[in-house]
């Protein structure tokens, strides 16, 4: 007899689908993936619910092709959490549940990451701020907690033990960590502590073994798990801890839809498994800073000695305004003297490639990519011009393609410069460079992370790889190329960028002894986020910037909605944007209170106007009341009907306005 079963599908579209099997052939039972089809294509559902009797009709039912899974993979928690994401992200609960649960493919099996158990077990001690930390998070008195500790602190000590506690009682962790390749020493440490209940979510498993870890965390077996972003939705059925660490981290938010936090679903699972949140980091988030003056929401713990007993590095700032050259006289005498006494650098530059801008001196031309309204970057090793945004790629100019002009420079510089530059200055010097193109493979990342480390070079220069979450014990001197990079970008988080970068880096030299250096190379010394970094004034920092937000009306202070159109057809994008404006306009004056501050910005032109032949335009929306924002956004498009031709992203709390 013909059964039926209600099924998520992956389309925009916020209701289930009924489809119909036979039970003798068929088993579907709730919590596996089933293939459907839906309109003309194939697509991975999931089954929520199974009856005997026809839904309400009135329809065509179709009928289901195939199951993928024999056992469950997700339960009625993983349900209810994609019903929750529908609500607070408007995206559907298909494309929640699609991106809570790995994907399908079917693959070869790639080599799990390799734990040696090299390490030495040495037994740690915990200081009196570490213990004191424990026992009150472990005290019950509060829900979630952040600890606010400076680099050095040992943190992850303080989250280990919680951990184990925890795990005692008989319930599962989380423990989410940027991006768990570079930190794949913690991972170590973890696997190592926790022996044989550990699942380690990795970026590089493959699919098929993400399943795999999946169920054992399902079944049970898994005390802790350790991943990046996507981790945070493990199937813990026993959760009784959440673990962010470096909680200011922007990869812990999702690029793609349902652009979600990790941080906002770890509140929204902490409170519906009553499980502790516990978030660290030297350098909060603003909205985490803001949220822990209320202790009630957000229990602060400060840890504010090096277990070291080290000194923070001494930080010192040149300002290379009109100086020609990459590396100024002080930085080099520095890491001359750094290499000189057996020490090592590190030196940090967020922008890769050679030269970023071609400029034409006789008639003013920009070489911009074709499809997007971006530079072109200049790849030495490569001999090639390449997009950064798109991957167009066309061979260097030597001729300005506008006017014929010889006369034409490249200028603005990457780590290939820098590393070229650094070649030329230290003939004798062991050199070792990591960027994204660079460690394409991830093999490359953890073979030069641990190369360093064993010192078998002097000086490691790169991007943001360099500069997260590692500890080298041997590290003396810690060069910023050029501050000005991150400040400049017309973000209204740059600051908070900035400030954190420097602090973060910073924080890599001389660990374990008073010899740390820092040499900060930037155009604006006086800029806040830079003095402030250089001065260790962090509360007053944050007290500033907090100020700054609340003055402009920017997060934390109000709820913000980005909401960007793109499309091929310039006036397509155009019409979808002003239209759905106008309706966003309309509303906001029926909706909005005396003296609220509820308003819509734009539509304009998003800062990166064309990206890869797409147009973009965008709304933000933004109000003090989050609830109200949200309602307001939800209601306006709901109503909106799909443009053909323009699609439409929703970004709540977007990290960037680019
Ligand atoms: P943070 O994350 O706060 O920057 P870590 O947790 O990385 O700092 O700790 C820094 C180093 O100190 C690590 O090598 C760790 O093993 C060590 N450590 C942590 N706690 C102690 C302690 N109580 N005694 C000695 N060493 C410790
Ligand atoms: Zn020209
Ligand atoms: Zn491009």
């Amino acid at each position: 007899m013909t059964q039926y079963a209600q099924v998520i599908v992956p389309v925009p579209l916020k209701q289930h689908f009924t489809y119909s099997f036979n039970p003798e052939s068929q088993n579907v039972i709730p919590g596996i993936r089933v293939k459907v089809p839906f309109g003309k294509r194939s697509v991975t559902g999931f089954v929520v619910r199974v009856s005997d009797t026809i839904p309400a009709a009135g329809f065509e039912i179709k009928a289901i092709d195939r199951c993928i899974d024999k056992a469950p993979i997700f339960g009625e928690n993983e349900t209810e959490l994609a019903l929750w994401m529908e609500k607070f992200y408007l995206c559907s609960r298909g494309e929640a549940l699609s991106a809570m649960i790995p994907n399908a493919r079917r693959d070869s099996t790639a080599p799990l990451m390799d734990f040696e158990s090299d390490e030495m077990n040495e037994k740690i001690d915990p200081t009196d701020e570490q213990k004191a930390a424990i026992e009150e998070i472990l005290s019950g008195k509060h829900k979630a907690f952040y600890l606010f500790g400076i680099t050095g602190s040992g943190k992850t000590e303080v989250f280990l033990r919680v951990a184990e506690k925890v795990i005692s009682e008989g319930r599962q962790v989380i423990y989410l960590v940027p991006e768990i390749t570079l930190t794949h020493q913690l991972a170590r440490t973890v696997a190592k502590r926790f022996e044989g209940k550990v699942a380690i979510l990795h970026s590089a498993i493959t699919p098929a073994q993400r399943i795999k870890q999946w169920r054992r965390i399902k079944s049970g077996e898994v005390s802790l798990v350790i991943g990046a972003r996507s981790a945070i939705f493990a199937p813990c059925d026993k959760l009784g801890l959440i673990i962010i660490d470096e909680e200011h981290e922007n990869s812990y938010k999702s690029g793609s839809s349902p652009r979600y936090h990790a941080r906002q679903i770890a509140q929204k699972r902490a409170s519906m498994t009553d499980s502790i949140l516990l978030m660290g980091s030297a350098t909060p988030s603003l909205e985490s800073y803001q949220m822990a003056k209320d202790p009630d929401k957000l229990f602060m713990i400060r840890l504010t000695k090096r277990v070291s007993g080290g000194q923070l590095p001494k930080i010192q700032v040149v300002s290379i305004l009109g100086q020609k050259g990459i590396l100024s006289q002080t930085l080099i005498n520095e890491m001359d003297r750094t290499i000189r006494n057996g020490r090592q650098v590190i030196l940090f530059m967020n922008r890769r490639g050679f030269n970023y801008s071609f400029h034409c001196n006789s008639c003013g031309y920009e070489l911009k990519c074709p499809h997007c309204a971006v530079n072109l970057t200049y790849h030495k090793s490569e001999n090639a011009l390449i997009c950064h945004y798109c991957g167009y790629r066309t061979a260097p100019v030597s001729v300005c393609p506008e006017c014929h002009s010889l006369d034409v420079s490249y200028s603005g510089f990457g780590t290939e410069k820098i590393e070229s530059e650094v070649r030329r200055v230290f003939p004798n010097a062991r050199i070792a460079r990591l960027d994204t193109d660079i460690a394409k493979d991830r093999n490359v990342i953890s073979e030069t992370i641990d190369g360093f480390r064993d010192g078998k070079y002097d000086i490691l220069l790169g991007t943001q790889m360099v500069a997260k979450g590692l500890n080298f014990p041997n590290l003396a001197l810690v060069g910023i190329v050029l501050a000005d990079s991150t400040l400049n970008i017309p973000d209204f988080r740059s600051a908070e960028r900035t400030f954190s970068l420097i602090v973060q880096v910073s924080g890599r030299s001389g660990r374990y002894d008073d010899q740390g250096k820092v040499v900060i190379q930037t155009t604006r010394p006086e800029a806040p986020a830079i003095a402030y970094a250089v001065n260790g004034k962090v509360d007053e920092f944050y007290e500033q910037e907090l100020e700054n937000r609340k003055q402009t009306a920017f997060p934390p202070f109000v709820r913000l909605i980005q909401i960007v159109f793109r499309g091929k057809n310039e006036q397509k994008v155009n019409e979808a944007s002003s239209q759905v404006g106008e309706v966003f306009s309309e509303s906001i004056a029926l909706y909005r209170k005396p003296d609220e501050l509820l308003e819509m910005l734009g539509p304009s032109e998003c800062p990166v106007a064309k990206i890869a032949q797409n147009y973009r335009r965008q709304i933000l929306i933004r109000g003090e009341n989050p609830g109200r924002v949200h309602t307001l956004a939800s209601k306006v498009l709901n109503s909106i009907k799909p443009m053909s031709g323009v699609y439409i992203e929703i970004d709540f709390d977007p990290l960037n306005l680019m």
